[in-house]
């Protein structure tokens, strides 16, 4: 199921380091992404682990910035 949160809240699927497939919407404010898909953390503090994208950890980057 495709969900939509803020660029900046602190979750895996707006962070750099997570995996899975997102999109950012044409300014950067929102990232598209599909709340069943779990993909890997790579380098963050999950590393290697498969990471739901609303989850989230103190090594969060924030990957899209408002344009
Ligand atoms: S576990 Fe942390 S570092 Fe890894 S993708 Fe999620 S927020 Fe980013």
């Amino acid at each position: 199921m495709k969900n939509s949160i803020p660029a900046n809240w602190k979750n895996c699927a707006t962070c750099c380091h997570w995996c899975g497939s997102k999109k950012p919407d044409a300014f950067c404010n929102y990232v598209e992404f599909d709340m069943n898909e779990k993909a890997k953390c790579a380098g963050g503090g999950f590393n290697q682990a498969k990471m739901n994208g609303l989850q989230s950890c103190n090594k969060w980057e924030q990957q899209f910035t408002r344009r």
